[in-house]
């Protein structure tokens, strides 16, 4: 039985005050043992985080890392870094970080590696932009993602990864993909692991779809058999991250 997980990805957005105010809000609501919460958050909100979750169920994110451990990478946040300071999972190769900062699948499986060399638990993205579901090459491209980023792994490093299928079409707009569109790219994530570790090993694996969810249709994708649960970004930003947490 895999837990659920619902991940909140603020993105570029709160300030180390504004951080706190949200946690506060939101630490009462989400109080569930059954599901991992993680929240997310940029770094220079991972400290104020930090702080503001001790002692609550919620689990501390990074939206990013760098694949060295030290270095002359100006602006970078090692995995060293964010071990230190109670991170426990990080957001690896988002379709922005790919599309924006040119993150190759080779840079997000050095990056997968390098979470897990620290015991931080990486959530892969991978998606399709609208062209390429209008070109009926979403299951090519997202098997392409899946095999390319995980390359390398243990088995145990494949039974613990989260991978988040998030279609860019999907990301930001408002437009959802449908529970069986969701479902049917999932069970095809699935099957590559199947393919790549084996069906034990697949069948522990967390997939989570992103992708404009909020508190009213949560419950319908988080029912889906492939579903684990999802990684949400503008409706992590409000009180109604509560809802999504909270659904049944
Ligand atoms: C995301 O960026 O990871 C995401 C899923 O965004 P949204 O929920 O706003 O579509």
């Amino acid at each position: 039985m895999r837990k659920r997980m619902v991940a909140g990805n603020w993105k570029m957005n709160k300030t180390p005050r504004e951080a706190v105010d949200l946690v506060m809000l939101l630490k009462d609501k989400i109080d569930r043992e059954d599901i991992d919460v993680v929240l997310c958050v940029p770094a220079i909100n991972l400290i104020a985080v930090a702080d503001t979750i001790m002692h609550t169920n919620i689990k501390l994110g990074a939206e990013n890392l760098h694949y060295e451990n030290c270095g002359a990478y100006t602006g970078e946040t090692s995995a060293t870094m964010l071990k230190e300071i109670g991170v426990s999972y990080v957001i690896v190769g988002h379709s922005e970080r790919r599309s924006y900062f040119k993150e190759s699948d080779e840079i997000v499986n050095k990056k997968v590696l390098k979470a897990f060399e620290y015991g931080i638990t990486p959530i892969m993205c991978v998606g399709e932009s609208l062209e390429e579901r209008e070109d009926a090459i979403t299951v090519e491209k997202i098997r392409i993602q899946v095999k390319k980023g995980l390359k390398g792994l243990t088995d145990k490093q494949a039974e613990n990864v989260v991978i988040a299928y998030e279609p860019i079409w999907a990301i930001g707009t408002g437009k959802v993909a449908t529970n069986e569109q969701a479902q049917e790219i999932c069970h095809a994530i699935r099957e590559c692991l199947t393919e790549m570790f084996g069906k034990d090993i697949a069948d522990k694996t967390r997939i989570l779809y992103g992708g404009s969810v909020n508190g009213k249709n949560a419950d319908e994708l988080f029912a889906m058999p492939d579903i684990d649960g999802g990684l949400v970004g503008g409706a992590s930003l409000k009180e109604d991250f509560a809802n999504i947490v909270n659904a049944e």
